[in-house]
């Protein structure tokens, strides 16, 4: 058994089969991979586990995230990139097919939308639009949370690409999240948003059949206990917190705590080479 672990977390830790992470605070942390984050993808891919990148990112779509991931040094396949914002388009399109819409968010939000069909609405035109998009919006102002609220009191389907409060910036540094703009148009307009990222339960599906197992043998990686986390464990993934300063026990939520990546690391190693099953998953995969 690994030191530390109970036998039952050792022979899961040993047993996974796929491996979805994170990426604000578990991969990188501003312009920097945080340590180990490189050496233990490299591991799980060459010991046959598939890996996700799974992000809430209302401010960029996939293609851009795995671009800068490629830039740090991991490489990824489109397959293995998993973003909020590209889900959140497609699940518009899914439920109403293409249509006209209200993006509050980036430029990139914009070029997604209009990718996947759909229409964007100016401001001007709010009543019109069939359906409203929320993401992180730098040039959010009173005017767009009023066209915004009117355009969903007036009956346009309510999306946000997630309900994060807060966005990371930097170590105890935060700009207000997505979730915080969606509030306030759900406030004023008296609708609440369909929100689409994590710890929504399609954002988890998706990260699931990407890995191509079973969710008790996948793990979510991740140093949110809201999005990451509470979200793993309702789709029956395998969670593992990221806590670089642990204080007092964990939630109950959490299968596993690790201080980073390299701990992580360390652990999976010795559950693996100390479980003479995973050994025989290894042979018959
Ligand atoms: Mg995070």
């Amino acid at each position: 058994m690994a030191q530390g672990l109970g036998t039952a977390v050792a022979q899961r830790l040993a047993e996974l089969r796929g491996c979805a992470f994170d990426l604000d605070g578990t991969i990188w942390e501003g312009p920097r991979l945080l340590p180990g984050a490189t050496a233990l993808v490299a591991d799980l891919r060459t010991s046959g586990l598939r890996v996700v990148f799974a992000s809430n990112s209302s401010r960029h779509a996939s293609g851009v995230l795995r671009h800068r991931l490629a830039e740090l040094g991991i490489v990824a396949g489109p397959e293995e990139m998993l973003a909020a914002l590209d889900l959140a388009v497609g699940e518009v399109r899914r439920r109403l097919g293409p249509v006209r819409v209200l993006a509050i968010g980036t430029a990139e939000l914009d070029e997604v939308l209009r990718a996947c069909g759909h229409t964007i609405v100016p401001d001007a035109d709010a009543p019109d639009a069939q359906a409203v998009v929320v993401g992180i919006d730098p040039d959010f102002s009173y005017d767009r949370l009023r066209a915004a609220a009117r355009s969903v009191a007036a009956g346009a389907a309510f999306f946000a690409v997630n309900m994060d409060a807060r966005y990371p910036v930097g170590p105890g540094e935060f700009d207000p999240g997505c979730g915080a703009l969606a509030e306030a148009i759900a406030v004023a307009g008296g609708v609440r948003p369909i929100g689409i990222g994590k710890p929504e339960a399609p954002f988890f599906r998706v990260a699931i059949e990407r890995l191509g197992c079973p969710p008790h043998r996948a793990a979510m990686v991740g140093d949110s206990t809201a999005s990451d986390i509470q979200g793993g464990r309702a789709a029956g993934m395998f969670t593992i917190w990221i806590d670089p300063i642990p204080q007092g026990p964990p939630p109950g939520c959490v299968d596993l705590r690790v201080s980073d990546l390299e701990e992580l690391h360390q652990l999976w190693r010795q559950a693996r080479d100390e479980s003479p099953r995973s050994a025989d998953h290894a042979k018959t995969r």
